[in-house]
């Protein structure tokens, strides 16, 4: 077995391209994607970033083909900069993982760097005020990659210990009743008066945001949908209203036990 390699001329970046509006792409992000001879993603990503690629080669691929998608990347890191992208952090739910098993698998010595991105948890979050504060916990609904009983095994660990948790993928055309199972789940731990918030496009074009309880959140059910994130809140978390107006969700982090204020 070959320990150790040279390393290939081209390089590979991972990219996380945050929510979708270029005010919130890093600056490291904007330069590895100026930077790049490629850059492959799916067209949803691809098509806000249209202003920074021109002269470069595009590679647009499907959702569905992403084992495909990064063997092409790693192939043509031997020689080229390559950046690959994907919403949000690519370490959440994201390529980075898939990329780095297919080149763990080829043993190949590629320069490689993970590029953080703002992931759908602090979009959606930082538009209701401040709903994780502290401990929190993130599950995905889809059971396209991980089984459905796990899943719902996971949703009654964390809903029991009472942090607030924030659901990706909350549901799809394939999985339309995934958010409903979610919330039955919560319910078997957490009151009716728990907050819960459905934010759709956080911080991007066409943004929404539904502020509600847990005792009656199935009335907004169709307002989830692939582009949501599902913020429950936890044993601590509360509705924040200024006058008569909800103004979002404020988890505390325990200054009250220490402070007055
Ligand atoms: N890597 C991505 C997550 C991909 S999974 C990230 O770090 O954000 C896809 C899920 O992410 C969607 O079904 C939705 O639940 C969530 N999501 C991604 N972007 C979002 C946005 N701008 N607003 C609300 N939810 C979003």
């Amino acid at each position: 077995m070959q320990l150790h390699t040279e390393p290939t001329k081209g390089n590979l970046a991972i990219v996380g391209l945050g929510p979708g509006d270029l005010d919130y792409l890093t600056p490291r992000a904007l330069k590895v994607i100026a930077d790049a001879d490629y850059v492959i993603g799916n067209s949803a990503y691809l098509d806000p970033l249209e202003a920074l690629l021109k002269g470069k080669k595009v590679i647009r691929s499907s959702m569905g083909k992403e084992v495909e998608r990064a063997k092409q990347a790693i192939d043509l890191a031997r020689a080229f900069s390559v950046a690959i992208v994907s919403g949000g952090d690519a370490g959440i739910y994201g390529m980075a993982s898939i990329v780095l098993e297919v080149l763990e698998h080829s043993g190949e010595n590629i320069n490689v760097e993970v590029i953080p991105g703002i992931t759908a948890a602090n979009a959606a979050a930082s538009r209701i005020g401040s709903p994780l504060s502290g401990d929190f916990a993130v599950i995905s609904l889809s059971d396209l990659l991980t089984p459905l009983e796990i899943i719902e095994q996971r949703l009654d660990a964390v809903f029991s210990v009472g942090i607030p948790v924030v659901l990706y993928n909350p549901k799809s055309r394939g999985r339309p009743h995934n958010f409903s199972l979610a919330l039955e789940h919560a319910r078997r731990h957490l009151g009716p008066d728990t907050p819960l918030a459905i934010i759709r496009n956080a911080l991007r074009k066409n943004e929404e945001v539904f502020i509600t309880k847990l005792a009656e959140a199935e009335k907004f059910a169709n307002e989830v949908d692939m582009h949501t994130t599902v913020i429950v809140g936890g044993k601590e978390s509360r509705i924040w209203r200024m006058g008569k107006d909800v103004r979002g969700i404020i988890t505390p982090r325990g200054y009250h036990h220490k402070y007055v204020y």
